[in-house]
């Protein structure tokens, strides 16, 4: 009898010791739960929501001749690593948007998913249709590309067809420019043009509508984000910042880059900073409810 207790006891401690280290982040390959009443944490919507918007360039292996390249072997994450980056996301049961649901938040005040994330390429390398695409979709997730549409196709950068194969698996397309030129250095015209017609040939194209630019190297001032307000779209990417959050300037949102050398470690960071953004505003909101008197000095 005294057995049995010290027997129920002991895996009672132990199953309260395997719950405490689920709700530890950062832990992948999670365990079933025991059958209890205790669910998973499940990913409430929040209006004040904070989402990393990921940004990538590359995914491929360098061959040895370029590995020697620091500038590309920053721009180029290994489709084992991305593999890895896209796998902890869905085992920690992120919810994956798009940049498209990203956009309607802000622009409809909508709410998002407390544990989001979403994930954006840069410039259309064809390694996005040949190696990160088969990755995404192993794992049901989405992704959008910002393209330049004059290397469409050429042998570097995937091609129409297999941007529309994408985009039958859910992934999405938005304008990178025509030529990737320096905008904040372009005459009003050119600049006008090159926001202009990218727009309109992914449109033309894809059959989908494009609201969205990725400035280049984060090359952007007041003159460029107003031509492109003019030019139709609702959302301007900057490069560096933290999370998306329902205040930002559309025409200045900030992404997170993921470089070739980031580590895990520094990627769970990155992913979590959209819910340690929420969990801080909660937390303040919190201890504020708790001041007597506030800004009165006392
Ligand atoms: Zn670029």
């Amino acid at each position: 009898m005294r057995k049995v207790f010290i027997i129920t006891a002991f895996s009672m401690l132990f199953g309260l010791a395997m719950m405490m280290s689920l709700s530890a982040r950062g832990r992948m390959g999670q365990p079933e739960l025991p059958q209890t009443n205790t669910t998973r944490p499940s990913n409430p919507l929040t209006s004040n929501f904070a989402v990393p918007v990921l940004m990538y360039h590359r995914i491929c292996d360098l061959t040895p001749r370029e590995a020697r390249s620091p500038l590309l072997r920053d721009l180029t994450v290994s489709p084992v690593d991305f593999e890895s980056q896209v796998r902890y996301l869905v085992e920690n049961e992120f919810t994956i948007l798009s940049v498209k649901e990203v956009e309607s938040a802000l622009r409809e005040g909508r709410p998002l998913p407390e544990k989001a994330v979403a994930l954006t390429m840069d410039d259309g390398y064809r390694d996005n249709f040949t190696r990160a695409f088969p990755i995404l979709r192993k794992y049901g997730v989405p992704a959008t590309i910002f393209l330049v549409t004059s290397v469409v196709g050429d042998e570097r950068h995937l091609s129409w067809e297999n941007a529309r194969a994408m985009q039958a698996k859910a992934c999405g397309f938005e304008s990178h420019t025509m030529h990737h030129y320096d905008l904040a250095m372009l005459p009003d015209e050119q600049l006008d043009a090159e926001l202009r017609e990218s727009k309109q040939v992914i449109e033309s194209q894809l059959k989908s509508p494009v609201s969205q630019l990725a400035y280049l190297s984060g090359s952007y001032n007041v003159r460029v984000t107003e031509q492109v307000r003019l030019a139709g779209y609702h959302i301007g990417w900057k490069k560096g910042g933290g999370p998306v959050t329902p205040g930002d300037y559309p025409y200045m949102l900030p992404r997170i880059r993921v470089h070739g050398r980031t580590e895990m470690k520094d990627f769970e960071q990155k992913v979590w900073s959209g819910m340690d953004a929420i969990q801080e505003q909660k937390g303040s909101v919190g201890n504020e409810a708790c001041l007597p008197g506030m800004g009165s000095g006392g």
